[in-house]
């Protein structure tokens, strides 16, 4: 019963977080004005405006222009409502569970963003920095220092490489990075890294050989960032115990 209200919950909050991968890009205020459609700029109606089932009902088309609604509103719902309701049989009904959710959130939102745009937007990760230690600290997970190398040892791989490689990876794969470790602490920050690197290489070795990239063109690293540092906040601390 709870985990059904955490998936509604979780595909409303989705919602929100594609409004947010829409504007926060543009620099648009994210609460005005209401939702419009793209195309025809035509306000979306409250009915037309439910999560996933409104996509599925106007099979993908604008009511008003029939032009096509992006793939990535009713993914988003999807993937937002099955976070939430997997963190609450994770977590359970406990302070942590309020900070895991803030941070799927906003995972979630680069993931979008970053596929879209090749962009990671300070906006984002610097308040999640921020966020991340204070949250951390707060729900006690750990001491202080948890987090704070957390952002230090995120930050500073990126910075590394950004200086060996001298471009591929951006200032903003950095910020991300810290600010994962601010959110999961160093520990959980490392099978993180690994599993984004290890899934990132695959999958840029499958796409040049099957010749759908060229060796120069850019793949966002992003996305695999923030996958890893979700299988890390559901399953890093058995990976790390062994168990
Ligand atoms: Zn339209």
């Amino acid at each position: 019963m709870m985990a059904a209200g955490a998936f509604a919950v979780g595909a409303i909050v989705g919602s929100f977080l594609n409004v947010c991968a829409s504007r926060l890009p543009k620099g648009r205020s994210l609460w005005m004005p209401g939702s419009a459609c793209p195309a025809c700029a035509s306000p979306i109606r409250w009915y037309d405006n439910i999560p996933v089932l409104s996509f599925l009902l106007l099979r993908g088309r604008c009511r008003d222009c029939a032009g096509r609604i992006a793939w990535r509103y009713p993914i988003v719902e999807m993937t937002t409502a099955l976070l939430f309701a997997g963190a609450y049989l994770r977590i359970g009904w406990r302070a942590d569970l309020v900070l895991a959710l803030l941070f799927l959130c906003v995972l979630v939102v680069i993931t979008a963003i970053d596929i879209e745009h090749q962009l990671i937007p300070d906006r984002v990760t610097l308040p999640g920095i921020v966020a991340g230690f204070a949250g951390s600290v707060a729900t006690g997970r750990g001491s202080w220092s948890e987090p704070l190398v957390g952002i230090l040892l995120g930050g500073g791989v990126f910075f590394v490489i950004i200086l060996l490689s001298g471009g591929g990876m951006g200032g903003g794969d950095m910020k991300l990075g810290a600010m994962i470790g601010a959110f999961l602490g160093w520990k959980l920050l490392l099978p993180a890294l690994f599993l984004a690197v290890f899934l990132g290489g695959v999958v840029a070795a499958a796409l040049l050989a099957a010749g759908r990239k060229g060796r120069k063109d850019p793949i966002p690293f992003g996305p695999f960032l923030a996958f890893g540092a979700a299988v890390s906040l559901f399953w890093g601390g058995e990976l790390c115990n062994g168990t």
